[in-house]
């Protein structure tokens, strides 16, 4: 009998994408999705450990899995991801019932372990650094099954060479690997050709690509001085391959920014009009204790260099509040600094220690959560006031919207992003197509619609017309790996 899946993924966008590719491995081993943990054989958890409080969530939750798993014989639970590679062996020491724990570098084994374990027990298997081939290095190049057939990820790089005191990633994800640049730009065609219409490109540090790159051709003996394949010319590469109408990237450092990628960005009709650029503090002394590299000068400097390049660009962030040590001028220095940016949105967080940071190292100087809380919720008021006076500014505009589907509260509202990534709700009939009918906006559509109304996070407007219609041929494509060598 066949058996069937359930994977529920935790965190960032690399996640969703390691995500995809466990589940193409899992159906190219034969199994099938389930639509819920009672219907399934095999629980598959991909954990986070950047969110707070991730450690008792999954711990908690596998708790509740004992009894699922003690229901019926054969049933599994892997737990994969982020928290596994970090907590290694206290995954079982905790949730002794754990089938399969395995780390970020061996996502590609997941379907063989689970099969081992079926045979022979639990199986650990946590790799310390990512593998050679490129063809299991980079989930992008396994199997894959997307939530969406007009969109995709494309993963160019993994890992990071910073040590930004709170984050977890280069501890988890190790150093950073770029994917050879015609490997992107094949697998960018492929999907193309598959009916998708908008990539983004993702890295942990995505205008670092080809650092690496660039040392190991220089150790082979290259003298070449423009070597590295820039992050910029990867942009243009990308964004001129047939059938692809937008190009988004995340998450470029403030720090490696250069003038080009925004000269690249302004240069190409496909690379869209949205930069996310992570700020994490204005004040100069709390950015030295991250170890993030650039002042809130530098940071802003480069930003008006970004908005004279590229016309009409939106711009979001994200910001800690209450990092260990952070004063009432640090934080007033960012809210000077959030309100000169202008932001048009920002992910803000409230500090939480991650065990392994260096940040967690420092109690002693960890701020009282209520002061915190009050912070974060002035900081909120300074971002929302930009994000409306932008988001008003563009009533009456006529823009180019990708329809993601019906709203998650309205059936009868799309949804739908604009080339800024503004989230946009308009009337689902869609207007009157030929011969009084109405358009059928499908999922993946472009069309154009007059923004009518703003709130700071999202637009409201009226559907105008279909510009394009979705050229996927299947829902779900999944494609065998493409083996390319480097
Ligand atoms: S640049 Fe800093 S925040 Fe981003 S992944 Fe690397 S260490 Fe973490």
């Amino acid at each position: 009998m066949t058996r069937r899946y359930y994977l529920r993924t935790y965190g960032c966008q690399m996640n969703e994408h390691d995500s995809e590719r466990i589940a193409g491995l899992l159906q190219a081993d034969g199994m099938q999705r389930a639509s819920n943990e009672d219907d399934a054989d095999v629980v598959v958890l991909n954990t986070c450990c950047i969110r707070e409080n991730a450690d008792n969530k999954l711990y908690g939750r596998l708790q509740r899995l004992k009894g699922w798993k003690d229901e019926r014989d054969g049933r599994q639970i892997v737990v994969a991801g982020c928290l596994a590679q970090k907590d290694r062996d206290l995954v079982r020491q905790r949730a002794g019932h754990v089938d399969v724990v395995l780390g970020t570098h061996n996502v590609h084994r997941t379907a063989e372990l689970i099969a081992g374990s079926e045979r022979a027990g639990p199986i650990t298997e946590i790799l310390e650094s990512a593998v050679a081939e490129d063809h299991v290095l980079f989930p992008s190049a396994l199997p894959a099954v997307r939530e969406t057939s007009y969109n995709a990820w494309v993963t160019i790089q993994i890992g990071c060479d910073n040590r930004c005191a709170f984050c977890i990633v280069p501890a988890v994800r190790g150093p950073e690997i770029s994917r050879p640049f015609a490997d992107i730009v094949a697998e960018v065609e492929r999907l193309a050709a598959d009916g998708v219409t908008e990539v983004t490109l993702l890295g942990q540090n995505v205008n670092s690509y080809g650092r690496d790159l660039q040392r190991a051709a220089r150790h082979a003996g290259a003298t070449d001085a423009r070597l590295r394949p820039l992050f910029a010319d990867l942009l243009t590469a990308v964004g001129v391959v047939s059938g692809i109408r937008r190009v988004r990237y995340t998450s470029p450092h403030p720090k490696d920014m250069r003038p080009d990628t925004f000269a690249a960005m302004a240069a190409s009709a496909t690379v869209c009009e949205h930069l996310h650029y992570p700020m994490q503090s204005g004040s100069n002394r709390i950015l030295a204790a991250m170890h993030r590299g650039y002042s809130a000068e530098r940071y802003l400097a480069r930003l008006a260099e970004a908005r004279r390049a590229v016309a009409d660009l939106a711009v979001t962030t994200d910001i800690i509040v209450g990092f260990p040590g952070e004063t009432d001028d640090d934080f007033e220095r960012t809210l000077d600094v959030a309100a000169a940016a202008e932001f048009d949105d920002a992910y803000t967080f409230i500090f939480s220690p991650r065990d392994g940071t260096e940040a967690a190292t420092m109690a002693a100087e960890f701020v009282d959560p209520a002061v915190t809380r009050e912070r974060f919720d002035r900081l909120r008021i300074v971002i929302e006031r930009s994000a409306l006076a932008h988001h008003e500014a563009r009533i009456g505009r006529t823009e180019e919207v990708l329809v993601e589907g019906p709203s998650k509260r309205d059936p009868a509202v799309l949804s739908a992003r604009t080339r800024q990534n503004k989230l946009v709700h308009f009337d689902a009939a869609g207007g009157a197509g030929a011969a009084g009918r109405p358009h059928i906006v499908r999922a993946g559509s472009y069309a154009l619609v007059e923004i009518t109304g703003a709130a700071p996070h999202f637009l409201r407007a009226r559907f105008v017309e279909l510009t394009a219609a979705p050229t996927h041929k299947v829902r779900i494509p999944v494609r065998e790996a493409v083996l390319t060598a480097s």
